[in-house]
């Protein structure tokens, strides 16, 4: 698939096709570009079906947003670490299943607050402390009630708004909503961890829009041992060529052509398109023709937003024995969050989690003063708490290979842009996060828009060639989870 020049500077015979486009080998081939969960999950699907694959990635290492670092001597999430909808409809479950990984729930269906429930945490103020159980679980109510009459809000403006707008139009209509002093600091923190499952601040994220996805139910497990056993399991026995990073797709009748940065060229019939939403708002890669007007709209239109983890290190756990710990402030910017991974996985880290607007300046900074800045904010909670051993820290808004951390829906733009950036060019499939409808901002979403792409692609290709009843559907029959999800919580 790849096209060589010999010494001679001739084109030499590719591993399935010529230069010139002509095929010359029996197998229909596909290019994957990016080998994150969709970029796997599709190759995976194409070459099980008897497809000459090959996947182009740009990193030294697969998985995308999905990256466990074993630095500590143990596995540590610096990108997705939960599966969200812990229930054998995840697309996730049979393999996971099957591996036998061990999830922690930390929360069941519809908690308010997302991935976590209010069965073990701990607030306080900036002053220290901690607020009482009985506050937190009212304001949590209150904070219910204020997005339930945005509901009412949204019915009756025709004009989308931001979240941010509809809560203040809720206060005016509701002034028994309105909390003054603590109270309201809960408040803003029930709005941090809202940002923060969107990766945006609320004055961006869509009111028509936000609870437009599908939350499986099982509630919201954390992968103890981390997602890298689930891909590498995914990517065995696959033609992965890393340091691979894709500049231009060529798209012609009887083929595509990609070229990736040192100059290469790899040809085929078709290409499965993964990188982030981000890299494609970027414009690194050049499409020749142009994509039609109405996927760059959708590119431009997803919102993609920043959330990033800085791991904490330490010698011995000296906090509370609780899920998570946060502190409550005036303003969502101003509200942090860890969670407590002891609980998890037995060790001493506690992961704080900024998102949005702070994430983005958090990114500024060097390593070691954004593990300085979780620090000061876990000072805030536990002045006498000892420093750090280690510390690790995310960079996915500024990393060429992803610029942003997942895609949500902006103010004004339709939910159904999801599914246009999805949808084929021609030969050219797309998938990942932001083309999942249904499941954005997911890893389950990613690995289910791959096998979507994978099937389309080989429809297309085997089409092409009248050899549609040669091979089985690559989804296959749904295989039933052999191994129930082991899920538990201390
Ligand atoms: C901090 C954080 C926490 C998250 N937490 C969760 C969670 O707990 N649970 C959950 O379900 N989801 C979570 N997510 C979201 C989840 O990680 C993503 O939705 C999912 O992993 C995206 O997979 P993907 O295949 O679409 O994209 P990616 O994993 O980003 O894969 C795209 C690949 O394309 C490669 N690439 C980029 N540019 C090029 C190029 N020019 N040429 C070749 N290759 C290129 C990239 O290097 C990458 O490997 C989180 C994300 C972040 C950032």
């Amino acid at each position: 698939m790849e096209s060589r020049s010999n010494s001679r500077g001739q084109p030499q015979r590719a591993v399935c096709y010529s230069n010139s486009w002509r095929k010359t080998m029996a197998s229909p081939s596909v290019i994957v570009i990016g080998s994150g969960f969709a970029g796997i999950a599709a190759a995976r699907a194409l070459h099980d079906a008897e497809c000459e694959v090959v996947v182009l990635e740009s990193r030294d290492r697969i998985g995308g947003r999905v990256h466990t670092d074993y630095s500590f001597g143990f596995p540590l999430d610096l990108g997705a670490s939960w599966l969200h909808g812990v229930c054998k409809e995840n697309p996730l479950a049979p393999v996971i299943g099957r591996l036998g990984l061990p999830l922690y729930r930390t929360s069941g269906d519809n908690s308010v607050l997302y991935d976590h429930d209010l069965e073990s945490y701990a607030l306080f103020d900036m002053d220290g402390e901690q607020i009482s159980a009985d506050l937190v679980s009212k304001v949590g109510e209150t904070f219910e009630s204020i997005l339930k009459e945005t509901e009412l809000i949204r019915q009756e403006f025709s004009e989308d708004m931001s979240i941010k707008r509809a809560i203040s139009i809720a206060f005016d209509r509701r002034p028994d909503l309105r909390l003054e002093g603590l109270g309201n600091k809960v408040l803003q923190w029930y709005l941090c961890r809202m940002e923060g499952w969107f990766s945006a601040d609320s004055d961006t994220i869509s009111l028509r829009s936000w609870d437009q996805e599908v939350l499986l139910p099982g509630g919201h497990g954390l992968m103890v041992r981390g997602y890298r056993p689930v891909i590498n399991t995914l990517a065995k026995g696959l033609d992965i060529r890393l340091g691979h990073r894709v500049i231009k797709v060529v798209r012609r009748y009887n083929g595509v052509k990609v070229t990736v940065e040192d100059g290469r060229t790899f040809v085929a019939d078709a290409a499965v398109v993964t990188v982030p939403l981000g890299v494609l708002k970027s414009n690194c890669i050049s499409f020749e023709p142009r994509l039609p007007e109405w996927k760059e709209a959708a590119i431009n239109d997803l919102g993609i937003g920043i959330e990033n983890k800085i791991i904490l290190h330490f010698e011995k756990v000296f906090w509370p024995n609780v899920e998570f710990l946060g502190v409550v402030a005036e303003t969502s910017y101003e509200c942090s969050y860890f969670l407590n991974l002891h609980k998890a996985t037995g060790r001493a880290v506690l992961v704080y989690m900024p998102a949005g607007q702070l994430a983005r300046e958090i990114e500024k900074m060097s390593d070691e003063e954004a593990a300085k800045f979780a620090f000061a904010q876990l000072q805030r909670i536990l002045p006498n708490a000892d420093a750090p051993i280690q510390y690790l820290v995310s960079h996915w808004g500024s990393d060429r290979n992803t610029l942003g951390s997942y895609s949500y829906d902006r103010v004004g733009k339709s939910h159904e842009l999801y599914e246009r950036l999805r949808i084929p060019v021609d030969n050219l499939f797309f998938a990942g996060e932001a083309t999942s409808i249904d499941y954005p901002g997911s890893v389950h979403g990613a690995y289910a828009t791959g096998l979507m792409a994978a099937e389309d692609c080989r429809m297309r290709v085997l089409e092409r060639y009248g050899m549609l009843d040669l091979f089985q559907p690559v989804m296959g029959e749904d295989s039933p989870v052999s191994v129930p999800l082991l899920i538990s919580r201390m």
